[in-house]
């Protein structure tokens, strides 16, 4: 490519055609859980919405976690959860759907994005709260993303601007169909934009040849990553080494007491009590990995095959559980250190067993529902979940 073409400006449309060319390569993902790497940046696809150039599926929105290092998954989780006030995909989403039915809704009044609902620091009344499952279940059921795994925060930045600043500007993009959502948002750029974005859609910030250059290796590379053959320095730079392990204790309660048929089994299938399912929830949510601690087979990931029944206790020596030697291996060889902060969420005995496996004095160790009797526990993971809040720290 001449030095001259690669300093001009590419035409909106060619930088568009590529970007979702590009993209395509890259697994479409529907839940921020599926995720496995934690820096970069993401693409929202609705049903219904194409284009020539993404005739499987035009891009709607672009989107960063630009404040902070190894967001990326909670950010979508600010999407999927239930707070609006959080995401302002979620004000345009809930916006929109009253305004579709009801332009006149008093939740939107006194006048578009200025109404409750719309506006980011004013809370949900008792009319529009119901509106938050509606909103995540829209999410579920209609979007779906892509991720480009970039680990500097800077380059994300930039390539953030600059990709919005020229889908905005592709005109065969911005024709969204008759019966797109956000032709009911309240800002007109979302509207003649066809993304559901609010920066960058009429900022200076354009792809040229170069950039382009640079995005379709950062897709090789994001490949390269998912299959697992991306150098150790790539997979760091995107990988959150700061982030936050969950351990959940294991249950006595186990599938095979209801469907003894069931057979080999995902551990996080497993165990069916109530707190178990809790906390799983609370660890899918907020942990950057999750663990389960079991009594028999140790710290297990949630894919992890349990091939049958099996009865084994912390508070029962002679069930033989697990030993504090086998867990402090389990740590090391699992790479469960790797995190700054481990939250632990189970009983005194299992507490026991995590303190005493993890000796490393830089990670902080803590267990949030501690000393709390089991039914205030879960009253407590529950009510953190509804408002998308972390555990506040538990008493020591
Ligand atoms: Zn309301
Ligand atoms: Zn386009």
């Amino acid at each position: 490519m001449s030095r001259q073409r690669q300093a001009k400006i590419a035409t909106p449309e060619r930088i568009c055609r590529t970007v979702h060319a590009l993209l395509h390569q890259l697994p479409l993902w529907h839940e921020p859980a599926e995720l496995p790497f934690r820096n970069g940046l993401y693409f929202f696809y609705e049903r219904g919405e194409r284009s020539h150039h993404g005739p499987n599926g035009r891009i709607v929105r672009i989107g960063n976690h630009p404040h902070s290092q190894g967001r990326l998954q909670d950010r979508l989780w600010d999407h999927y959860a239930l707070n609006k006030n959080s995401s302002v995909l979620r004000r345009f989403l809930g916006g929109a759907l009253l305004r579709r039915t009801n332009a006149n809704h008093p939740c939107l009044r006194p006048a578009p994005g200025k109404g409750h609902w719309e506006q980011g620091n004013a809370s949900p009344c008792r009319r529009c709260r119901p509106l938050e499952a509606r909103v995540s279940r829209l999410l579920r059921e209609r979007f779906s993303f892509r991720c480009v795994a970039i680990g500097h925060q800077a380059r994300r930045s930039i390539f953030e601007k600059k990709l919005i600043g020229s889908l905005a500007r592709c005109t065969t993009c911005s024709r969204p169909s008759a019966k797109w959502l956000g032709r009911h948002a309240y800002r007109d750029t979302v509207q003649s934009s066809g993304l559901w974005n609010v920066h960058h859609l009429r900022g200076p910030d354009a792809m040229s040849w170069q950039d382009l250059n640079i995005f379709k290796e950062l897709v090789m590379q994001t490949r390269r990553l998912l299959k697992g053959t991306a150098p150790a320095k790539a997979r760091r730079d995107v990988e959150r080494i700061r982030g936050t392990l969950v351990i959940v204790a294991c249950g006595k309660a186990k599938i095979w007491e209801k469907r003894k048929r069931a057979g080999p089994t995902r551990a996080e299938e497993v165990y069916c009590g109530a707190p178990f399912k809790v906390n799983k929830e609370y660890a899918k949510r907020w942990g950057s990995r999750w663990v389960i601690l079991s009594a028999k087979y140790g710290y297990i990931d949630p894919s992890f095959n349990i091939p049958g029944p099996y009865n084994v206790t912390f508070k029962a020596l002679r069930t033989h559980p697990v030993r504090l030697r086998q867990l402090k291996r389990q740590v090391a060889s699992k790479r469960l250190d790797r995190y700054q902060r481990v939250v632990g969420l189970g009983g005194a005995e299992y507490r026991g067993m995590i303190r005493g496996s993890f000796s490393n004095p830089t990670i902080r160790l803590d267990f949030p529902t501690q000393g709390l009797p089991l039914g205030k526990a879960m009253r407590r993971i529950k009510r953190a979940l509804a408002q998308g809040r972390h555990l506040p720290a538990g008493r020591l």
